[in-house]
């Protein structure tokens, strides 16, 4: 069974291809700059083989097709034939209210798909295009959409509901959504594996901590609460995402400084975060660099990230009654030892007691707790691709 991984960005493509049964991916890759000119494909093969073409992209159309044709490729291939492809997992970010799992896509799916749009242009404009494009290629191909918000769609009002007038989320759909689904997902139940634990008998925090970054709660196997909110803009400081701020800002900013929507969405996603306090990047490799050399603005950005995440983690186990496991994942949460260490200075009060070597300590699944403490802390790489391909599987199995 080969499971072929589609994440569409708006001017890119990642893809990876799965043997489900021999349990590796057998060639992953990307499409980038599709309709800008200069696009090219690259692609990594588990032989070891790279490969990188420029080529004229001109659209997602075109991407799906270099794709298929860079898997079956005489020199490059991992497969013989597009035939062999048995399913197809889209990641989608935004499924709205009515998605609370991955969906088997069909005509309704898509449709659902399409009025989610509004909800988040910027993504799920560009997936439901890789879609469409790909059910032309692969026609008799069974698809399943996996949504990076259906995780959350657990959460109980009081923890989705915005303090606005409520015609506003009747109306409009005006709620907290929360993303990076899959992902808090994989890794919480990840962890319950871990601690060899039912999954549905454990509080567990986890920290999706990439460029975009967030938080969340889970109780009994179901997420309760989540940082990112309406958009993936709120919750903590992010690589340049403001995270959540006072409001009064953006219509101050209106008011008295002629800011536009455009000038706004600029500010708050692209300006902001640990590069607008820092002034410096949003790679927080270059901040620990910075901040070692003495630079205090770059200092400061890594305080402010880890004294938020520290807040989360203390809203959760309050929301939950206390915490059994916490999870670290995605870029910074996997590999930043520092960022974690200042994120947990002062949470031994919750049973969370770091063993400063073992947060040192580099490698795929670790528990860096002291041995007796109440709370296990865990690193747990995510894998969004995978965990997309063992949904597509789930859901063409029912
Ligand atoms: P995205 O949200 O785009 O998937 P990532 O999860 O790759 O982002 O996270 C990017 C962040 O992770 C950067 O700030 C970077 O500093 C950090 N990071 C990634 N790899 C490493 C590494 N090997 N060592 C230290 N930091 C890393």
């Amino acid at each position: 069974m080969k499971v072929l991984v589609i994440n569409t960005g708006s001017s890119s493509l990642k893809y990876q291809l799965f043997d489900m049964k021999a349990g590796k991916v057998l060639a992953k890759g990307l499409c980038d700059r599709i309709g800008l000119g200069h696009s090219f494909v690259k692609q990594s093969n588990d032989n070891g083989n790279n490969f990188q073409k420029e080529m004229d992209l001109k659209d997602h159309h075109d991407a799906i097709k270099e794709v298929i044709q860079m898997l079956t490729d005489e020199e490059y291939g991992v497969i013989q034939n597009m035939s062999e492809i048995t399913s197809v997992g889209h990641r989608v970010v935004h499924g709205g209210e009515k998605f609370y799992e991955s969906a088997l896509i069909n005509d309704e799916v898509l449709n659902t798909i399409k009025e989610s749009i509004d909800l988040a242009p910027l993504h799920n404009g560009p997936n439901l295009i890789g879609i469409q494009a790909c059910k032309k290629l692969l026609p008799d191909v069974p698809m399943v959409a996996v949504f990076d918000t259906a995780f959350h769609q657990t959460m109980p009002k009081r923890s989705y509901i915005y303090a606005l007038p409520y015609s506003l989320y009747e109306e409009k759909g005006i709620r907290r959504y929360g993303f990076h689904g899959t992902s808090h997902k994989y890794v919480s139940e990840r962890a319950a594996i871990l601690l060899n634990k039912p999954y549905d008998t454990l509080k567990i925090v986890t920290c999706h901590l990439g460029n975009g970054s967030s938080i969340c709660a889970v109780r009994n196997g179901i997420a309760i609460d989540t940082s990112m909110g309406y958009t993936p803009l709120d919750g903590v400081p992010m690589g340049t995402r403001c995270g959540s701020i006072d409001p009064a800002i953006v219509t101050g900013l209106i008011e008295h400084d002629n800011y536009d929507a455009a000038m706004l969405n600029d500010l708050l996603n692209k300006q902001s975060g640990v590069f607008g306090i820092s002034g410096i990047s949003s790679d927080f490799r270059d901040l620990d660099e910075a901040s070692k050399k003495g630079n205090e603005r770059a200092e400061l950005a890594l305080e402010v990230f880890s004294y938020s995440v520290k807040k989360y983690i203390g809203s959760y186990a309050a929301a939950m009654g206390g915490i059994d496991a916490l999870v670290f994942t995605a870029g910074i949460g996997e590999n930043n030892s520092a960022i974690r260490k200042s994120i947990l200075d002062g949470l031994e009060f919750l049973g969370i007691e770091v063993d400063e070597e073992k947060n040192n300590l580099r490698g795929k699944e670790l528990d860096i707790s002291k041995p007796g403490a109440r709370v296990r802390t865990l690193v747990i790489p995510t894998n969004e691709e995978l965990a997309i391909a063992k949904e597509t599987v789930k859901i063409l199995k029912k």
